[in-house]
């Protein structure tokens, strides 16, 4: 059975269920389409963005609590007419109400790194617990009854199945944006995260913009759900966004597959069926009621992710016929040519004039303590020049390139690029600037294409934004990004990898693929960090070949490599340094004849 035509099932049995499926059934199908929206958001959140919340079941209740004010409230200001009492104005509301606290709380959380921001999650979940159960105009922890159904084409969706519809078509509307939105630039953007901090900032990504992004969007996701499940259930007590939730809820998408927006639906599926049968099952079986059926899922649950640690969706991905990629990377796949062709190239920034001075580093300090990685360190390149920087190991060539690219920044000195100071500017300002950089340590994002890897590097060479993405406005910018990305990944002699997982290439050419994500960027000045570690010889060979054709095309490039013969042959300048300080510079021939440095660094070779 080909993938389209398991879609098809799949939507068929959807549309069929209100029908064929009996009143029990369609019930918990509303509950499993319920869960699934806000597991949605923490597959974006958790899965892809890499930030653990605990506490989304804190946004399924401001929803389902705005629309239970709004429309059992007893008197309104004059003058709003049909709007009181609409649950499509508290809709509207509820959505102004999560987004605003989300941005309000992210922007406090969200600085944080490590276990402290699941903490914090934690923290206002219980939080808001309480201020739903404490707070007399919510109806305590007895709750507030009488919410309306809700109305649609003079429809009153006040049974199951009527809601039924309502849920499922707005989780698959939910579905699909978000799938929308990862395959795009800005969802390569929110994926990036994964890959650290510093290398999406490094490629112009604004990393807090796009936590901030994912946090609002799994907020809004949560808040819909609960604007829903108040007008299913008709009443909201606090119970249901208690911690306790906030915990099933990422459960459903860990047990799914976080990473995956199909493992939201399967794991909201899985965990409702376990817990109902359970609740069900285990009282007739024990004979008497008590929270057994907690433990006994903690059990289960423990055991299906011993299973499958990655979640069920990627183990059922291996039975069914899923196609792999994103759609504009599939369309890429079969249609290469065409695409190459047909996109519109992008625009390209004008090269510096040959000779022009493009990096001055000037007597630049790192202290790491009581180490100076970098001791008054100067050094410059010019329009059209290849530099090689070298030195033992720990000499301190790494943290010049953290200091040139804003990873880090210099205690003292200065340093400027086309003449414009930029210590302590941030990374993604002097990537704009044309300035781009590869990493010692790969930072590639393993699970994701080749292709998707590079065009990370085109970020800022594109402009559309979440909503074109979602909507799939954006999808001649995404042919002309995805087209850049294939001609430097085929540029740099990884054609035949186009569509493979990054993680899949030798170490070696992974580091290439990062010197093709750094081309993708357009730059003038190009830092590469031993782009030649774990390349055989005629693998070096083609990098040297494609940094001299790239010098031919005016592009500069700063490279710091360990393989001496490599780069004796092949750039128009040396320097030399260790323990942090320069202790030669000049053309190849001379630096190799220096005393010091056959002292320092070649005597060891
Ligand atoms: P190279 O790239 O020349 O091998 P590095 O720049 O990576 O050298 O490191 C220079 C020195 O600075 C080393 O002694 C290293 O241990 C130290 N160092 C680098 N980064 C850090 C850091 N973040 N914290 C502490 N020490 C560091
Ligand atoms: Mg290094």
């Amino acid at each position: 059975m080909s993938a389209r035509a398991v879609q098809i099932a799949f939507l068929a049995a959807l549309a069929l269920a209100p029908v064929l499926a009996s009143d029990y059934q369609v019930l918990l199908l509303c509950y499993i389409g319920l869960n699934a929206l806000v597991a949605l958001g923490l597959v974006l959140l958790t899965g892809v963005g890499g930030l653990t919340s605990f506490g989304q079941a804190a946004f399924v209740g401001l929803g389902a609590y705005t629309t239970a004010v709004w429309t059992t409230a007893r008197s309104f200001p004059p003058g709003l007419g049909a709007w009181a009492h609409s649950p499509w104005v508290s809709l509207a509301l509820a959505f102004l109400l999560a987004g605003a606290v989300a941005v309000l709380l992210g922007s406090i959380t969200l600085r944080l790194s490590g276990h402290y921001l699941p903490l914090c999650t934690i923290a206002w979940g219980i939080a808001f617990y309480f201020l739903f159960g404490n707070l007399e105009l919510l109806g305590g922890h007895t709750g507030t009854g009488g919410i309306p159904a809700v109305g649609l084409f003079g429809w009153r969706l006040d049974t199951p199945r009527k809601v039924y519809g309502l849920v499922w078509l707005a989780l698959m509307a939910a579905v699909l944006t978000t799938r929308n939105l990862l395959d795009s630039r800005v969802g390569r953007a929110i994926r990036a995260l994964k890959g650290g901090r510093t290398m999406a900032e490094s490629m112009g990504v604004d990393t807090s913009r796009a936590r901030m992004l994912v946090f609002l969007i799994a907020a809004l996701q949560a808040a819909a759900s609960g604007w829903m499940y108040a007008h299913f259930q008709r009443f909201v007590n606090p119970t249901p966004f208690s911690l306790h939730a906030g915990i099933e809820y990422l459960f459903m998408g860990v047990v799914g597959g976080i990473g995956q927006v199909w493992g939201a639906l399967l794991g909201a599926g899985i965990v409702t069926l376990v817990m109902q049968w359970l609740q069900d099952a285990l009282p007739r079986l024990l004979g008497q009621a008590g929270d057994f059926e907690l433990i006994a899922f903690g059990v289960v649950m423990v055991g299906l992710l011993q299973k499958a640690p990655e979640g069920l969706w990627p183990a059922l991905t291996r039975w069914l016929p899923v196609r792999p990629g994103g759609r504009v990377v599939r369309e890429l796949a079969r249609r290469r040519q065409a695409i190459g062709e047909t996109a519109r190239s992008l625009a390209c920034r004008d090269m510096p004039p040959r000779g022009e001075l493009l990096l001055e580093v000037s007597r630049v300090t790192k202290r790491f303590g009581g180490l100076v990685a970098a001791d008054a360190m100067s050094l410059s390149v010019k329009a059209g020049e290849l530099v090689a920087l070298i030195g033992p190991n720990g000499a301190g060539k790494s943290t010049m390139f953290d200091l040139i690219s804003g990873v880090a920044d210099p205690g003292e000195g200065e340093i400027r690029l086309r003449g414009e100071a930029i210590q302590g500017r941030p990374q993604r300002d002097i990537a704009a600037m044309g300035l781009c950089r590869t990493f010692q340590h790969v930072k590639l994002l393993p699970d994701m294409s080749v292709v998707e890897n590079a065009a990370i590097g085109a970020h800022l060479r594109g402009c559309r934004g979440v909503t074109s993405a979602s909507f799939r406005f954006d999808r001649s910018e995404e042919s002309q990004l995805l087209a850049e990305a294939a001609r430097q990944v085929e540029r740099v002699g990884l054609g035949e990898h186009l569509l493979e997982p990054a993680g899949s290439l030798p170490l070696g050419k992974q580091r290439i693929l990062e010197v093709a994500r750094a081309l993708c960027a357009d730059p003038c000045l190009l830092l590469l960090d031993e782009p030649a570690a774990g390349l055989r010889h005629l693998e070096k060979k083609s990098l040297a070949e494609l940094l001299c054709t790239l010098r031919a095309q005016g592009m500069s490039i700063l490279l710091v490599e360990h393989d001496v013969a490599f780069v004796m042959g092949l750039v128009d300048r040396v320097v030399v340094m260790d323990f942090g300080q320069k202790i030669a510079e000049g053309l190849p021939g001379d630096v190799q004849r220096d005393a010091r440095v056959l002292e320092a660094y070649l005597g060891a070779v």
